[in-house]
């Protein structure tokens, strides 16, 4: 098995911070016992061994998951990674954390994840498809457009899918669409789903300020992560008129005061593989980052990198949570002791999956929506789920993150309680 890189496994396991705040929901809900253990463990876990023929012949097989967490609400959602530290406990984390994320923008789903524990970096494109296609049919079983709807996430993007949809097209003999989401738009995706986590994070960071009275213009940015989320966020908060002083990659970061270039950042990344090849600014560690002295800090690359170690280091004064679980718990309560306002995960990049609700609502009616439909209908959820959240947090006089867990508990507990059965 993969080893968990040492500082993550030694310190906090992603999948016992997750049920900690859902235990912790619970509680102030009063909620009956019985629903607790079902709350706090998946449905299903699928583990499969995919084998992977390299273009040199020799045969590797990794480890493959498919975690289903919840199908209370609905149908399972939630993305596919391909990790070298992804894992078992890793893979629920991210399962529970959909379930939370699709309640707290009340999508119609439930919560699951998948995931290869395998470094795509070095693989050639076939090499990728092959793992891909292996991987399709090992847990087509398990998958289905009314049954669990896999999507990207970390190091797979709108081909992987291409390839999943054809792949389990094939084995169902029809064209299955909606079986999975974050397609290419030639292959039934949706227009504005690859800026989706970036943009339903910039309308919930922008309606914050202007509640806050605060400009959003001029305010400094740090983004720790340059993939799919980080990337567009860099972009589109540069348009909002925040300056992005520092983004960064697995290979480490920039920081220029002043800003940086965003189209040249672009290039370093496209044609020298990093952020870190940019010439224009200082080198700057992903942990130093995060303690740099600016407005906002997005982390946006993998869990737990806010840390008992990091956590105090932070100046800014609002962090947007692109990633899934950035932050371990004791790192936010010592985050929200120094009075750090954190736009939580499951809310702040909860704008992924509701394009994908948007795209698969497209694959089932047939018929598709324009970019401004799909960015009016994205803003209109992203801002009333930030106002519901905001709201709790007033009543309730607690976190924005804890408000985002006392939403979504209750609405899966009262769809579990509703379906009866137990
Ligand atoms: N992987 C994304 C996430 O973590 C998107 C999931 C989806 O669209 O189903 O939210």
């Amino acid at each position: 098995m993969p080893q968990r890189n040492a500082s993550t496994r030694l310190k906090v396991n992603p999948f016992d911070s997750m049920v900690a705040s859902v235990t912790e929901a619970a509680k102030t809900l009063k909620l009956s016992p019985n629903l607790l253990p079902i709350l706090t463990s998946p449905e299903r876990m699928v583990e499969v061994r995919v084998p992977l023929r390299h273009d040199d012949g020799t045969v590797s097989v990794y480890e493959g998951y498919r975690v289903q967490y919840s199908s209370a609400r609905g149908p399972y959602k939630g993305g596919i990674r391909y990790h070298q530290n992804v894992d078992l406990d890793e893979v629920k984390a991210l399962a529970g954390w959909m379930a939370w994320k699709c309640a707290v923008v009340d999508v119609p789903y439930g919560g699951g994840k998948g995931g290869i524990a395998i470094d795509p970096k070095p693989l050639s494109v076939g090499e990728l498809e092959r793992l891909t296609r292996t991987f399709t049919r090992r847990i087509a079983p398990f998958v289905g457009p009314h049954v669990d709807i896999p999507a990207p996430d970390v190091n797979t993007n709108s081909q992987t899918m291409a390839w999943f949809m054809d792949e389990y097209s094939r084995t169902t003999g029809q064209h299955d669409f909606g079986v999975i989401t974050g397609k290419p738009l030639q292959l039934g995706g949706s227009l504005g789903r690859d800026t989706a986590t970036a943009q339903g994070g910039a309308y919930v960071l922008l309606r914050h300020l202007a509640k806050q009275d605060r400009k959003a213009q001029g305010l400094t940015v740090a983004i720790q992560g340059f993939g799919n989320a980080g990337r567009h966020a860099a972009t589109i908060l540069e348009q909002a008129g925040l300056t992005i002083v520092a983004v960064s990659d697995s290979q480490g970061g920039i920081y220029n005061p002043k800003g940086l270039n965003l189209a040249h950042v672009g290039l370093a990344k496209d044609e020298h593989g990093s952020v870190t090849k940019y010439c224009g600014a200082q080198a700057v560690s992903n942990e130093a980052l995060l303690g740099l002295e600016i407005d906002i800090l997005i982390p946006a690359a993998l869990e737990h990198q806010l840390t008992t170690t990091t956590a105090g280091t932070v100046k800014a004064s609002i962090i947007l949570e692109l990633a899934n679980g950035p932050t371990t718990p004791e790192a936010d309560r010592m985050l929200e002791q120094n009075g750090t306002i954190v736009i939580p995960d499951i809310l702040a990049n909860a704008g992924g999956v509701t394009v994908s609700y948007f795209e698969w609502t497209q694959n089932i009616s047939g018929h598709y929506w324009t970019a401004r439909e799909v960015q009016d209908r994205l803003k209109e959820r992203m801002e009333q789920s930030y106002e519901a959240i905001a709201q709790m947090a007033k009543e309730q006089t607690v976190s924005l993150r804890r408000a985002a867990y006392l939403v979504a508990v209750t609405r899966v507990a009262e769809a579990l309680a509703q379906r009866g059965g137990l």
